[in-house]
């Protein structure tokens, strides 16, 4: 009988620490961007350079802390973002781009890898964190895309916080308006050849794996200087700015977005991972730097799959970007140069 009990003690003694060897195994891992563009080191102050860095290690911090506590990669994904919404650096909520008009309309999407349900809103003025509204839209709605006034209504029926449309604005997007207003409108956003560096962009994006093996991805933007008739690029829209599906991977786009929705460029990852048995990384290199190129498109994406390996490929002078992996490896970066 002793024997017996000493034996079935042992038992649970290696089932637990079984179980507990399982959990730090896990393939726990988080991307984020803030945008690609024409982004050059001359360009940048070292005062710049380390406030991008520092709120890039901030926003990956508050997700990567959520995967390691035991959190779903929807919860990562979402303080990640919402930390780059709310800094005035980035083209997403607070300090985002204008339109033609001198106002923010802004768009969000997220898409979870398990259940293939996504969320997205677009056109939005007055939501202070637009992910959360694409997080409500996917939860709350039969919908998968709310624009505009009606996005703006749900989002307050779902108890979001609302702001004047002033809050968003910044005199550094003031500023660059009035100069890509001077310019002919094909240059006046993130292709602009010249390579000035005011029109670098700063959509933001974070893909997460948590402990579950759940992949979910989300972008949010202000979309593109200067833009007019209520254009909607490409970061709300699932397959082009967004996928994830936990059998292939999980994308966030930045770039220049009518080239990124004609060549659905986030389900076209996933697909040719799908279809033709290639990797992450392969199926991204074909996408932006062949694809994309060839098209005459500019930007990048990040994304990872189910092994938690990372990617993050873009063809500009810079995309920022970190990543963060259970094993340890992480880094935030810049330019092109960098990792
Ligand atoms: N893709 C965004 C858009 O076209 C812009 C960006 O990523 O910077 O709206």
């Amino acid at each position: 009988m002793k024997t017996l009990k000493k034996l079935l003690l042992l038992t649970a003694a290696v089932l637990c620490c079984s179980g507990l060897f399982a959990q730090s195994n896990k393939k726990i891992a988080l991307v984020i961007h803030g945008g690609a563009g024409v982004i050059l080191k001359k360009n940048m102050t070292p005062e710049k350079d380390k406030a991008y860095r520092e709120k890039l290690q901030e926003a990956l911090d508050a997700g990567y802390a959520i995967l390691e506590n035991g959190g779903t990669s929807e919860e990562a994904v979402i303080a990640s973002i919402m930390v780059m919404e709310n800094s005035p650096l980035f083209n997403a909520g607070k300090g985002a781009v204008l339109t033609n008009a001198g106002h923010c309309e802004l768009d969000a999407s997220i898409m979870d890898g398990k259940t293939l349900e996504a969320g997205a809103v677009a056109g939005v003025t007055n939501i202070k964190n637009p992910v959360l509204a694409a997080k409500a839209v996917k939860d709350n709605s039969v919908h998968v895309m709310l624009s505009g006034k009606g996005a703006e209504a749900f989002a307050k029926d779902e108890g979001l916080e609302l702001v004047d449309p002033s809050y968003f604005i910044t005199d550094r997007r003031k500023q660059q308006l009035e100069k890509a207003k001077t310019m002919d409108e094909s240059r006046g956003h993130l292709g602009n050849p010249e390579g000035n560096n005011n029109f670098k962009f700063g959509t933001v994006g974070a893909v997460a794996l948590d402990q579950q093996g759940n992949i979910v991805a989300a972008t949010s933007t202000g979309g593109m200087t200067n833009k007019r008739f209520g254009r909607i690029g490409d970061s709300p829209i699932i397959g082009a700015g967004t996928y994830a599906n936990n059998q292939t991977c999980g994308i966030s786009s930045t770039g220049h977005g009518e080239y990124f929705i004609r060549l659905a460029i986030a389900h076209n990852i996933s697909a040719q991972m799908e279809y033709k048995g290639v990797s992450l990384q392969d199926a991204s290199q074909d996408v932006i730097m062949k694809q994309l190129t060839d098209l005459g498109g500019t930007g990048g994406v990040i994304g990872l799959d189910k092994e938690g390996n990372i990617m993050m490929t873009f063809n500009t002078p810079g995309m920022f970007r970190g990543f963060k992996k259970v094993n340890g490896e992480t880094g935030v970066f810049i330019y092109n140069d960098e990792e």
